[in-house]
């Protein structure tokens, strides 16, 4: 089995109701594409889109759970929640979620290892700062990132690696093909040692992913698609982006 190629969608705290029309129009433009497709919405939004986009072959996913079934957890949503509504998939390990909810990698492997136990597939988030890219730590940093969110029973069919440079995400600029061809090759040689299918886990590239860049990011060894935010939230962006991948 060779990796799964995949365009999935983080729209973060954006959109209502509104803005499912945007994935009905996605799904119209491109009813048959050559790769998966995956909109991860806000989470209140699962359940619409779901009825809304039935049988058109667009997965949905969360932007996080709780490492925990169910409980006393204010405001926290269970994995099995996440997938009662229609979720295949969830975001983990953001690097906002990192920033903003402090989330250790430690927290992101307990995460994975519910969103495994409700039949989620995981993308795990992993990715650099600009302060570390700059002390020469890149690649150390990503593999300490790996070895502690990778929870025990990751497997391809589980799992998926997302490689998002904190400086990249939102900010419009992308690293070098050369300095994301390196990450992914870490990353794909340190997951052949880690699981016996590595060489299958779908490795995305995140970070200002856009119509115009989008077909040279794909054409770089071990990228197998990517995880997008802004250019997400309109078909007219997110459609091209669709097609690059389905092309590659
Ligand atoms: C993201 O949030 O995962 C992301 C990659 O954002 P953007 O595409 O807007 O940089």
């Amino acid at each position: 089995m060779a990796p799964r190629k995949l365009a999935a969608g983080n729209w973060k705290m954006n959109g209502t109701l509104a803005a499912l029309a945007e994935v009905e129009a996605l799904a119209e433009a491109h009813p048959a594409p050559g790769c998966d497709v995956l909109i991860c919405p806000p989470a209140v939004l699962i359940h619409p889109l779901s009825a809304r986009i039935e049988g058109r072959g667009i997965k949905l996913g969360g932007q996080d759970c709780h490492a925990k079934a169910s409980g006393a957890h204010t405001g926290d949503l269970a994995a099995a929640q996440l997938a009662d509504v229609g979720a295949s998939h969830v975001i983990l390990g953001h690097s906002e979620r990192r920033a903003d909810h402090g989330e250790t990698s430690e927290m992101v492997a307990a995460k994975a290892r519910a969103a495994h136990e409700a039949g989620l597939v995981a993308i795990i988030c992993l990715g650099e700062t600009e302060a570390q890219r700059d002390a020469g730590e890149t690649l150390d940093v990503i593999a300490a990132q790996l070895a502690a969110s990778l929870p025990e029973g990751a497997t391809a069919a589980n799992t998926v690696i997302a490689y998002e440079p904190v400086w990249a995400i939102g900010t419009g600029r992308t690293p070098t093909t050369e300095q994301i061809a390196e990450v992914h090759a870490l990353l794909r040689a340190d997951l052949g040692k880690r699981l016996s299918d590595g060489a299958d886990v779908a490795l995305l590239y995140g970070g200002s992913v856009k119509p115009s860049n989008a077909a040279e990011i794909f054409a770089i060894p071990h990228v197998n698609g990517a995880l997008v935010g802004g250019a997400s939230l309109k078909a007219a962006d997110f459609g091209p982006i669709v097609a690059a991948l389905s092309a590659a």
